[in-house]
C-alpha cells in the first residue's frame, strides 16, 4: 500500500487512482490522490521542520544526506524493479539498475559540495561577507521519464542547503517516489521530507504548489509549457525557480567521421530511455560525405537492440511509458513517413511497444524534425556545408544539449561552443555527470542544476557588512 508522507507519518487520502504497468497495461497498483488539504498540510509540515533543519550546522545536514544515500544505495534494487514496473524501462540497459546507480552517485557528490562563506572584504574599513542561507519549502514537482534520478538531483541539493521539501511525482509514475521517500523518512526528521502524489484532474497539486504563499522555490523538470504556467503563477509570490524544460537537441555528424565507430553512441544518444530524454538527439544532421553509410550503421547498430518487457532481463529497451506520448510519437512519425525514407522501425507496434524508428531525406520545417517527440523516432537530415548545419541546429526556441562527431576534435570542439545551448558535447551526447552544471538556455529553462552552481540555487544571498 503506498501512501503519502507528511510531517513524517504515513498519510492515506479518500481516493486513490490507478497507476499502469506500461509493458501490459495492468495496474500495478493505486496511488493516493492528495487534496489541496493534504498539500498545505505538507507545506505546514516542511515550515516547521525547516525551522530546525535551517538551523543545524553544514556538516549535520551533510551527515543526514549521507544516511539519505546509503538507504537509496541499500534499497536500490528494489526501487529499480519498481520503477521497471511503472515506468516500462527496462531493468538493464540504460534502464532502473543504470538509474538507480545514477541517482546513488549523484546523491554521493552532492555530498561532497559546500557553500562556505566568502569574505569579500577583510581590511581596516571592515569586514563584508558573502553568506548562502536556505529558502524554506521548496516544492519539488517532477516528470515520467527518470523519477527517481530526477526527484535525487531535486532533493539533495535542497536537503543540504539546509531547506525542506514537498516532492509531488507525475500522475504516471508515482510509486517509486513514494516509497524513495518513506526510506527518506527512515534517516530524516519528520517534515523535512514530504510527499503528494495527485492524478492531476481532481486537484491539479502542481499549480497549486506553484502559486502556493509559503512555498519559497519551485524546481521543476517537465515540459516548457508546464513550465512557463510555474514561472506565470510563481511570480504573485516571487519564488525561486529553477526550470528544467523541453529541448530539441541537434546532433551534427562531420564527414570525416569512421560511421561504424559512432553508430553506437549515435544511437544511444537518441534512443536512451527510448528517446523520453530531456537532452536526447531528437535531430541527427549527417554531411552528404557520410550520409549514406552512418544511415547503413545507425541501421545495423538498432538492429542489435531487443525491445521488450522492462522486466526481461534482456530488454535493452521497453514500451513507451504512456499513450499520450505514444500518440504524439505515431502522429510525428505517420507524417514523416510520407516525406522521407523509413530506414527502420515507422510502424507502432502492440500496446504501448514502439520499435526505434529512424527515418531519413527529411529536412527543417517538417514536424518530426522541429517538434521535440520525446520518443523512439530519429529523423535524419543531409547537409552540405557545417556552418548551414549550425545554424539550423540553432535555429530552435530550445537550447539545451548539442553533439558534434567528428575525428578531428580541435575542429569539433570549435563548432560545439557555437551551439546555443547549455551543453554541448563532442562525440557523446546527454553526457551529463554530478560536477558539471547542466542547464537549458532559451526556452529549455531556467537555472542550473549539479555542482556547486546548483547547490547555489537552493540559497539566498545574505550580505553582512561590519
Ligand atoms: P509535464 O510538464 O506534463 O509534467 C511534469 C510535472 O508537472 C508532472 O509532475 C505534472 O503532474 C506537473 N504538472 C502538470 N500540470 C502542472 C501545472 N499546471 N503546474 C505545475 N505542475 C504541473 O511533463 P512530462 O510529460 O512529465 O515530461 C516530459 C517533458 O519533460 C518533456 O518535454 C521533456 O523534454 C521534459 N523534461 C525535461 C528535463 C530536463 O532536465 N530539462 C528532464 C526530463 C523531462
Amino acid at each position: 500500500m503506498y501512501n503519502l508522507v507528511i510531517g513524517g507519518q504515513a498519510a492515506s487520502t479518500a481516493s486513490r487512482f490507478p497507476v499502469m504497468n506500461p509493458a501490459s497495461g495492468e495496474v500495478v497498483a493505486e496511488a493516493p490522490n492528495a487534496s489541496a488539504e493534504d498539500l498545505d498540510r505538507a507545506v505546514a509540515a516542511a515550515a516547521a521542520a525547516f525551522r530546525e533543519l535551517s538551523a543545524r550546522p553544514e556538516e549535520e545536514r551533510r551527515k543526514l544526506c549521507e544516511a539519505m544515500a546509503d538507504k537509496l544505495e541499500q534499497h536500490a534494487e528494489e526501487l529499480a524493479q519498481l520503477l521497471t514496473r511503472e515506468q516500462g524501462k527496462p531493468l538493464n540497459g540504460l534502464g532502473s539498475r543504470w538509474e538507480l546507480g545514477a541517482a546513488v552517485a549523484w546523491a554521493r557528490h552532492t555530498c561532497t559540495l559546500s557553500l562556505p562563506v566568502k569574505t569579500i572584504q577583510s581590511d581596516n574599513r571592515g569586514t563584508v561577507e558573502l553568506h548562502r542561507k536556505p529558502l524554506g519549502v521548496v516544492g519539488s514537482i517532477t516528470p515520467w521519464n527518470f523519477p527517481i534520478l530526477i526527484a535525487v538531483w531535486h532533493v539533495f541539493p535542497a536537503v543540504l542547503t539546509g531547506n525542506t521539501v514537498v516532492i509531488k511525482p507525475s500522475p504516471y509514475t508515482p510509486l517509486a517516489t513514494l516509497r524513495f521517500v518513506e526510506l527518506m523518512n527512515e534517516v530524516l526528521p519528520p517534515g523535512v521530507m514530504n510527499s503528494l502524489s495527485g492524478d492531476d484532474r481532481s486537484t491539479n497539486l502542481g499549480a497549486l504548489m506553484s502559486a502556493h504563499p509559503d512555498i519559497r522555490k519551485i524546481v521543476f523538470t517537465g515540459s516548457s509549457e508546464t513550465g512557463k504556467k510555474v514561472a506565470a503563477s510563481a511570480s504573485a509570490t516571487m519564488k525561486r525557480l529553477t526550470l528544467e524544460l523541453g529541448g530539441n537537441d541537434a546532433g551534427i555528424v562531420l564527414p570525416d567521421v569512421d560511421p561504424k565507430a559512432i553508430a553506437e553512441g549515435v544511437f544511444w544518444g537518441a534512443f536512451i530511455n527510448n528517446g523520453q530524454t530531456c537532452a536526447a538527439i531528437k535531430r541527427l544532421y549527417v554531411h552528404e560525405d557520410v550520409y549514406d553509410a552512418v544511415c547503413e550503421e545507425l541501421v545495423n547498430y538498432a538492429r542489435t537492440v531487443s525491445v521488450g518487457d522492462g522486466t526481461d532481463e534482456a530488454s535493452a529497451l521497453g514500451p513507451m511509458q504512456n499513450r499520450m506520448q505514444f500518440d504524439k510519437v505515431a502522429r510525428l512519425v505517420a507524417d514523416a513517413r510520407t516525406r522521407g525514407r523509413v530506414l527502420i522501425g515507422g510502424e507502432p507496434g502492440e500496446g504501448l511497444f514502439f520499435p526505434p524508428t529512424i527515418i531519413a531525406d527529411l529536412d527543417d520545417g517538417m514536424p518530426l524534425v522541429d517538434e521535440e517527440q520525446f520518443g523512439p523516432a530519429l529523423p535524419i537530415i543531409r547537409y552540405r556545408d557545417v556552418d548551414d548545419a549550425i545554424a539550423r541546429a540553432n535555429n530552435s526556441p530550445w537550447g539545451l544539449g548539442g553533439s558534434i562527431w567528428a575525428k578531428d576534435i580541435d575542429r569539433a570542439r570549435g563548432l560545439a561552443l557555437r551551439l546555443e545551448t547549455g551543453s554541448a558535447w563532442v562525440n557523446k551526447h546527454v553526457a551529463i555527470q554530478p560536477d558539471a552544471p547542466f542547464g537549458g538556455v532559451k526556452g529549455s529553462g531556467l537555472g542550473t542544476e549539479f555542482g556547486e552552481e546548483g547547490l547555489q540555487e537552493y540559497t539566498d544571498i545574505q550580505v553582512l557588512s561590519y
